[in-house]
């Protein structure tokens, strides 16, 4: 060995590697934590977003790399891949500009809420950044609802338009400032700015803004401002005049409005707030957590009527911190649109739909490219239960338990409607778009499709729709070209959800009740037993089919089901049941009902759980017409606010290998206790009470028949809390294993996931 070769060797070997780190998240300031690292071990090289992932380029002796890998592997949020390869003599380590090259692994953040450090220079007079209503960093502030196309960078956000002043320049260059590559990056100087335009077409601009729209919200007004991923409609809380006035002018009769607060201590004011709850309110998705009330702070009766719990939200923007400390109260914070539309988030639009609503439009000029709901969750038994799944959660992926080669499409429903992509073993769900019987939440609906095909590159080779041939969704799943269509039971898809949101794919016993679904017969489901994997299913047993009179119309008129019980149980002698019921109902129009009925005239059959719970809710008083889906049965659960004593017993009969529940027989004991005056709070929990009893009766039975040990429960009913409590108590007592909805919502906000992995499972 000569001389020169020794040297070589005592001086330790510079080896080069290139690392991928797939399924990043990107925004979520990655890049500068490697870059951190990789100063921190001395390596060399570079790192940026590729379309396969993030690259690292590193270069040093052995041992650095060994440690920096391994501190890489402790750190990283995705998968690493190691390549060796020739050094490039490389002297310091840079963050590069992105990358595009292969196939796109990559997807954009969700959302994420202001975080503490930027909260605390929000409140600092000393800050450069303080009071300034947009600000963000590396780690928080908008990501999917301002990102047009991946990679991840300013240049594709709606933030390209805002150079950078100096200041924040040097921030972004600065590897110790905690800004440094914060591709959002904004300040007082160069970034977005608010402004209050009233309704005199004056406006005002800067912290000025705030402080009028917060006198404005004081004295009683309405102020749209816009957020994150569009406009709210903002009231006074506890002003019962301002938020009867909201409810007015927006046409929402009803239905319960969202309380944002200005931090945790003032959520305990007006709500019962469990840990596990306290960490979904300050958690970086900022959901909206449904929560039982208390009356610290006496919010207006009209937030959430006849309601025992209300959504409460922390405020997740810097607009938000300094609205609700100018103005020291809780603010109803309600998404800004007119009944199912879709939210709106343009400026343009805002004055347009809102200017009957709004008084002042506090706003600025950061554009949204995705509009995005708040989303809503609720806590049960120390599980977190997705409800509406959007801002703060969207685009994350769901992982399916299995992976497919060709990219999926699945449309989803027509309420509530969200679709889905799929790349490998990924499920990307789309924000909760609306109901798509309106025009725009169609329009909406088509153009974020187009939005997620470009963001995640995927053009869909397999498309999933519903049965229903009416659903918008189907309609247009089926005017997609040179694709293969795969068509959805509606509930084997709530089944097939409930499975892919635990991760498994097995047999088991899937209940689905809900509203209305589109069943192989052509007939309304929605009482439904299955037995159900993700190839294929089995409808075991069901609800007894009755009729829907007048079709849809007895969706929004629940005395017309409550009618319709009552003859399948008493035939023509329900005239003479001395019931308050009967002396409400309009009889001249039962008659024309009934008598269409019978000639089969617009009554088609259905087993809807749905329709049995509007019934119910009807025959005890509560409620004859609905304003919004799922009403009468969500005051029918408020009403059972006991436990039950006894259950209404129900009969279940097998014909033709499949089981049928009486519900008549269950009409028959509300309609008992009624005649024998029985308080309606305890109806109505025993009501609960029989149908978990016979829910897990009619488990019991295909268990004894199949071996099945595992049931999944699913659809808009399982929303309902005290009958999923009740039934999965039942069903885990008899040792079976019961699987329910986490991260995607139980409703048909969950379809699209179902329909995507039975999509996967065949591809
Ligand atoms: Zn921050
Ligand atoms: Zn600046």
């Amino acid at each position: 060995m000569s001389v020169s070769q020794r040297a070589l060797l005592s001086r330790p070997r510079v080896r080069h590697c290139t690392i991928t780190v797939d399924g990043v998240v990107q925004g979520i300031g990655f890049r500068p934590s490697v870059y951190r690292l990789a100063v921190s071990h001395g390596v060399v090289g570079s790192v940026r977003n590729s379309s396969a992932g993030v690259l690292i380029e590193a270069e040093g002796d052995d041992a650095t790399l060994k440690a920096f890998l391994t501190a890489l592997d402790a750190d990283a949020p995705g998968e690493i891949s190691v390549a060796w390869g020739k050094p490039e003599c490389l002297t310091s380590f840079s963050i590069a500009s992105s990358a595009r090259d292969g196939v796109a692994r990559f997807s954009p953040s969700p959302d994420r809420a202001m975080c503490d450090a930027c909260v605390a220079e929000l409140r600092d007079p000393t800050d450069r950044r303080y009071g300034y209503a947009l600000q963000t960093c590396a780690t928080c502030g908008p990501r999917f609802t301002i990102v047009r196309a991946l990679p991840y960078d300013r240049e594709r956000t709606t933030m390209a338009d805002f150079a950078l002043c100096d200041w924040c320049q040097a921030e972004y260059e600065d590897p110790r400032n905690r800004r440094f590559h914060t591709e959002s990056i904004a300040c007082p100087q160069c970034g977005p700015r608010v402004t209050l335009r009233r309704s005199d077409s004056a406006s005002v601009c800067g912290a000025d803004a705030i402080t009028v729209a917060a006198r404005q919200i004081r004295d009683g007004g309405i102020v749209a401002v816009k957020g994150v991923g569009g406009f709210h409609l903002a009231c006074d809380a506890t002003n019962s005049a301002a938020v009867a006035e909201l409810r007015r002018r927006k046409g929402r009769e009803a239905k319960p409005l969202a309380v944002m607060v200005a931090n945790l201590d003032e959520a305990h004011l007006i709500a019962y707030v469990s840990p596990d709850e306290a960490a979904l309110l300050t958690s970086s998705a900022r959901p909206i957590v449904l929560l039982a009330r208390c009356d610290g702070i006496k919010l207006a009766d009209e937030v959430a009527p006849g309601c025992r719990e209300v959504g409460v939200l922390l405020p997740y923007a810097a607009l938000h911190h300094l609205l609700l400390g100018a103005l020291g109260q809780p603010l109803v914070m309600t998404s800004a649109n007119t009944s199912d539309e879709p939210i709106v988030h343009r400026d343009d639009d805002a004055q347009r739909r809102l200017g009957e609503i709004a008084d002042h439009f506090l706003t600025h000029d950061r554009e949204i490219v995705a509009p995005c709901d708040d989303s809503i969750v609720r806590v049960v038994a120390g599980t977190p239960q997705v409800i509406r799944r959007a801002r703060g959660y969207v685009p994350l992926a769901v992982r399916l338990p299995m992976t497919t080669s060709r990219p999926i499409l699945a449309c989803g429903g027509e309420l509530k409607s969200t679709f889905a992509l799929v790349r490998g073993d990924e499920a990307f769900l789309s924000q909760q778009l609306g109901d798509l019987t309106s025009e725009a939440a169609f329009r909406a609906y088509v153009d974020t499709v187009g939005h997620f095909r470009r963001l995640f590159e995927l053009d869909p080779e397999v498309v999933a729709h519903d049965l229903h041939p009416a659903y918008r969704s189907t309609v247009y799943a089926r005017s997609m070209e040179s694709v293969e269509h795969v068509p959805v039971q509606h509930h084997h898809a709530h089944i097939a959800s409930c499975l892919a949101d635990n991760g498994v794919d097995r047999k088991v016993i899937g209940v689905a009740w809900d509203g209305s679904g589109y069943g192989a017969d052509a007939r309304i489901w929605g009482g439904e037993f299955l037995v159900a994997d993700l190839a294929g299913f089995e409808r075991v047993g069901h609800f007894e089919y009755v009729p829907l009179p007048g079709g849809d119309a007895a969706v929004r008129e629940p005395w017309r089901m409550a009618a319709t019980f009552l003859r399948a149980a008493y035939g023509d002698s329900m005239s003479g049941l001395d019931l308050e019921f009967m002396r409400r109902l309009d009889r001249a129009a039962w008659r024309v009902l009934s008598q269409a009925a019978d000639r089969g005239l617009n009554a088609p059959l259905t087993s809807s759980a749905g329709r049995l719970f509007d019934a119910v809710a009807s025959l005890l008083g509560l409620r004859d017409h609905i304003s919004f889906e799922g009403q009468a049965a969500m005051e029918l659960e408020a009403l059972s606010d006991r436990e039950a004593d006894l259950i209404y017993p129900t009969t279940v009969t097998e014909g033709d290998g499949s089981i049928v529940v009486h519900t008549t027989d269950v009409v028959r004991g509300v309609v008992e206790d009624l005649l024998r005056q029985a308080p309606a709070s305890l109806i109505a929990a025993r009501f609960h009470a029989t149908l978990a009893d016979v829910l897990a009766r009619v488990c019991e039975r295909v268990r004894a028949r199949t071996g099945i040990d595992a049931v999944a429960l699913s659809g808009g009913v399982f929303q309902n809390v005290w009958l999923l409590q009740a039934a999965k108590g039942r069903l885990e007592a008899t040792g079976l294993r019961v699987y329910t909805h986490r991260q995607v919502p139980t409703n048909d906000g969950g379809l699209a996931l179902g329909q995507a992995a039975i999509a996967a499972r065949c591809h």
